[in-house]
């Protein structure tokens, strides 16, 4: 964990039902600019195919699975936030979390089934991306890209064995470090 991280919790997964959802919590996180996602100890599944990705297209990015996510959530080390669409509105408070992230590192929890309502008590921040109920990928999509102000979407990559280019039209993958193209 680095001073400053942000990380992710997927708190509960429904082997098979919640597989996809899972991963697309990983996949979204590593994408938009957190440093690490913890998967509940059910989700290997998700677990190799968000490291897959990160290995093809780059990092860094941590995937971890815990037996304990609640232990996770109460022994953070930093401001826990947990996505709610019972919490107060991200534009409400994004700019004072954004201080909180200033000073150490961050938690961003997001639920798949009913959250306990500890998890309500211990977070510094129980907020949400509009108070009506969606998904817990937009509502950290959103989240994040209101905390990083956008510059998430410039960040650069390591250790990526292909990168896309970007096109107008059609669809371009290159090996790094390679001018062989591939569609
Ligand atoms: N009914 C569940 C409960 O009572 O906690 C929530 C299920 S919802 C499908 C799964 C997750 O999506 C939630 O735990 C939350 O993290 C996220 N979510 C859904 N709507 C949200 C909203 N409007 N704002 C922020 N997060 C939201």
């Amino acid at each position: 964990m680095n001073d400053h991280e942000v990380a992710v919790l997927r708190l509960g997964h429904r082997p098979g039902r919640d597989n996809r959802m899972t991963t697309h919590v990983g996949l979204t996180a590593r994408a938009l600019g957190a440093d690490r996602v913890v998967l509940t100890g059910n989700a290997t599944q998700s677990r190799e195919t968000i490291e897959d990705i990160t290995a093809r297209f780059g990092g860094p990015f941590v995937v971890e699975q815990t037996e304990e996510p609640k232990r996770v959530v109460s022994e953070f080390p930093g401001s826990v936030v947990h996505l709610t669409m019972y919490g107060l509105p991200v534009q409400d408070v994004a700019a004072d979390i954004r201080a909180d992230h200033r000073a150490g590192p961050l938690l961003v929890v997001v639920g798949a089934e009913k959250v306990p309502f500890d998890v309500y008590e211990r977070a510094d921040w129980n907020v949400a991306v509009t108070n009506q109920p969606h998904s817990e990928v937009a509502g950290l999509a959103v989240f994040l890209d209101r905390l990083f102000e956008g510059r998430e979407l410039e960040r650069e990559w390591t250790d990526a064995t292909h990168r896309v280019i970007p096109k107008a039209t059609g669809k371009r993958v290159e090996p790094v470090g390679s001018d062989d193209g591939g569609e």
